[in-house]
């Protein structure tokens, strides 16, 4: 039965996006997501029709380890948004999605009165498998939204290093997620996320009331040694509940003068021009990357070449030359 329901077309779809049809954006987003050629190239039309009514959201990206509260501060965040006026999308980068047969992140039934909201839409990670795929389907699904009329884009992702820098690279501001903890806690993956955040918040400070100054302190003397992405802007450390939605609209309206700071300085088109540059140049690579190991000349050649260099037969630079060699022949 369901081989026989027609798909929308371009138009179709593009018609159903602008008036924020519920129904037509989700089948956008499931063609952007799609890995199947034709599903590909009717995403791309769709994209170039909407792309001249996007732009105009403020992006957020919230990260932070799995319990941290991110769903609990984004329903929170949301619905006080959604109050104000807001319409709010919430996309989630989850790489392990894929492999655990489901997304975790932003699942509907942990952000029940949001995604009830008339004027939220939530979608959980795409289960792609790659995390290039899925940011690059996250990114396009952005341009979907905005022209839908969602005028804040709220991007979730886990605390894990290429995640971040991914959803980093898609967002206007990057919001950390952090919990007090001990101070010899601030080394590797905590310290790379700082280079990345434009504000950290302490959650959950309706319990750690003891341990948040010293966080803040931490944190604040962590963020002091780094050196700030913007010359306009140092990142705050500041203290929230999500839960009980205390310092949330405090919390927003940071986030709104560093978008005022930035739009008047001209950083924040800057940084979204010299995110296209970096998306151009990721895309480039996976595509590449698939294009290579999908060619049937490099197929039929690579495991004999493998075998060679496994056993010392062989230098990888040699084998490498010929792999190229059928590659560009084909
Ligand atoms: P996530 O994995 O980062 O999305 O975290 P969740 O939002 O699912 O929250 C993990 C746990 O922490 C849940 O049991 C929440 O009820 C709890 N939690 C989340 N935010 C707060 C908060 O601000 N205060 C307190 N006390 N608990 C919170």
């Amino acid at each position: 039965m369901s081989g026989t329901v027609r798909q929308p077309t371009v138009d179709e779809l593009f018609e159903g996006v602008r008036i924020c049809d519920r129904a037509f954006i989700g089948r956008a987003i499931t063609l952007i997501e799609s890995r199947n050629p034709a599903h590909q190239e009717k995403a791309q039309s769709l994209l170039h029709k909407l792309l001249p009514y996007s732009g105009e959201a403020q992006r957020v990206g919230i990260s932070g380890v799995p319990g941290v509260g991110k769903s609990t501060f984004i329903e929170n965040l949301g619905m006080w948004l959604v109050a104000e006026g807001h319409q709010v999308a919430v996309l989630a980068v989850d790489p392990s999605s894929g492999r655990t047969g489901g997304s975790i992140l932003g699942d509907k039934t942990r952000m029940e009165q949001l995604s009830a909201s008339e004027k939220a839409f939530i979608r959980p990670s795409p289960s792609s498998g790659v995390l290039g795929g899925v940011a690059r389907a996250t990114r396009e699904t952005i341009v979907v939204l905005e022209a839908a009329g969602f005028d804040t884009v709220l991007v979730e992702t886990v605390g894990t290093g290429q995640s971040e820098t991914m959803v980093a690279d898609m967002v206007d501001f990057f919001l950390v997620l952090m919990l007090p903890g001990a101070g010899d806690e601030l080394q590797g993956i905590k310290k790379g996320i700082l280079e990345l955040a434009d504000m950290v918040a302490i959650n959950k400070a309706d319990i750690f009331a003891e341990k948040l100054k010293q966080a803040v302190r931490e944190y604040k003397s962590a963020l002091h040694i780094l050196t700030d992405a913007s010359p306009s802007w140092h990142p705050p450390v500041v203290t929230c509940s999500g839960l009980k939605g205390e310092g949330v609209p405090e919390l927003w309206g940071r986030i709104e003068k560093h978008r005022r700071i930035m739009s008047e300085s001209g950083e924040r088109e800057a940084r979204r021009r010299e995110q296209r540059l970096t998306w151009l140049d990721a895309q480039i690579r996976d595509r590449l990357l698939s294009d290579f190991y999908s060619n049937p000349a490099v197929k039929t050649s690579l495991s004999g070449l493998t075998n060679a260099v496994r056993a010392g037969e062989m230098t990888v630079s040699s084998a490498v030359a010929r792999l190229l060699k059928d590659f560009q022949r084909d």
